[in-house]
């Protein structure tokens, strides 16, 4: 009986893998299909300086604009997209979106100081992929210093040496680096201090508590600190209230994104959006 039912648990335990063996298949094929198809779209949410009110940027956010689905979040596909790869030639994609973009902006004359564009550790390790963004940067005609990686702290973890090396070539090719979700990984502060930074992101879970956890507001404080003494600017995103931004602004952090100053929105939306203020 014992063994009976330990056969039937291991048929159960195949069935199930194969399931999921099929579905990560099946989303992998559709994911190849939506490259092809260029089914992926961008979505760009502001960055604003909080001394001037400026804006300083846009971050290009990646959807999947899924003819089933619809309009899908990166959450729903970047992790089996590392996980098979597909990030690498995604990731060009994106990049060549961000770059189009761009160079659409600037020639219409619109202020738009740095797009940032999140780097997944996979487009990282590929030797070629300097050679291959100054390529694409210089097809549309940009300059580097308008292009912000950003990257984790858990892609440091994963090849200390390698990736240490490709950010610092990165940052003499010209591009400028940011930090993303900081506070969340593992990296040593020894390690931060050598990496090559223009920004540091502060994550979005310790701005969510501001005005209710004093420890996350510890935590804040000290990050905008350690910017100040490593000479490099911090951003606070997911800021959604006046509050936050307040507690933001006096205690001397750089620059803020969130719903708060607006969520992504694709460019038709963004063009919308525009009109309104205009008039
Ligand atoms: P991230 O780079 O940390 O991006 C910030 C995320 O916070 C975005 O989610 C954004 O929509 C969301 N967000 C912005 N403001 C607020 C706010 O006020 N409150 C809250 N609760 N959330 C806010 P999204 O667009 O779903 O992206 C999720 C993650 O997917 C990104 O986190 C990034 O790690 C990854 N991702 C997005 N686009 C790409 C891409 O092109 N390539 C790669 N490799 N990863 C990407
Ligand atoms: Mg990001
Ligand atoms: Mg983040
Ligand atoms: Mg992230």
């Amino acid at each position: 009986r014992a063994k009976g039912r330990g056969k039937n648990r291991y048929e159960l335990y195949t069935a199930e893998l194969t399931t999921d063996a099929l579905q990560h298949f099946l989303i992998e094929q559709h994911l190849r299909q939506a490259l092809q198809k260029k089914q992926l779209i961008l979505h760009y949410q502001p960055q604003y300086r909080l001394d001037d009110k400026q804006l300083c940027g846009y971050e290009a956010l990646v959807r999947w604009q899924h003819p089933v689905h619809g309009l899908l979040g990166p959450d729903k596909f970047i992790p089996l997209a590392e996980e098979t790869q597909l990030i690498v030639p995604l990731g060009w994609q994106v990049i060549d979106m961000a770059c189009q973009q761009l160079a659409i902006w600037l020639r219409q004359g619109k202020h738009v100081p740095i797009v940032a564009i999140n780097i997944s550790p996979p487009q990282l390790l590929q030797a070629d992929f300097i050679q291959r963004l100054n390529q694409t940067v210089a097809m549309h005609g940009l300059e580097r210093h308008r292009l912000e990686l950003e990257v984790t702290e858990s892609m440091i973890m994963q090849d200390p040496d390698f990736i240490i090396q490709q950010l610092q070539r990165l940052r003499l090719s010209g591009y400028h680096l940011a930090l993303d979700d900081f506070g969340t990984g593992y990296s040593s502060l020894d390690r931060i201090k050598h990496l090559p930074l223009h920004r540091l992101k502060i994550d979005k879970s310790f701005i969510r508590d501001i005005g209710r956890n004093p420890k996350d507001e510890a935590v804040v404080i000290t990050i905008i600190a350690l910017g100040r003494s490593l000479g490099v600017e911090v951003l606070a995103e997911g800021v959604e209230t006046a509050a936050q931004s307040e507690f933001l602004r006096q205690h001397g952090c750089a620059s803020v994104q969130g719903y708060l100053f607006g969520r992504p929105l694709s460019v038709e939306q963004l063009m919308v959006k525009e009109e309104q203020v205009a008039g």
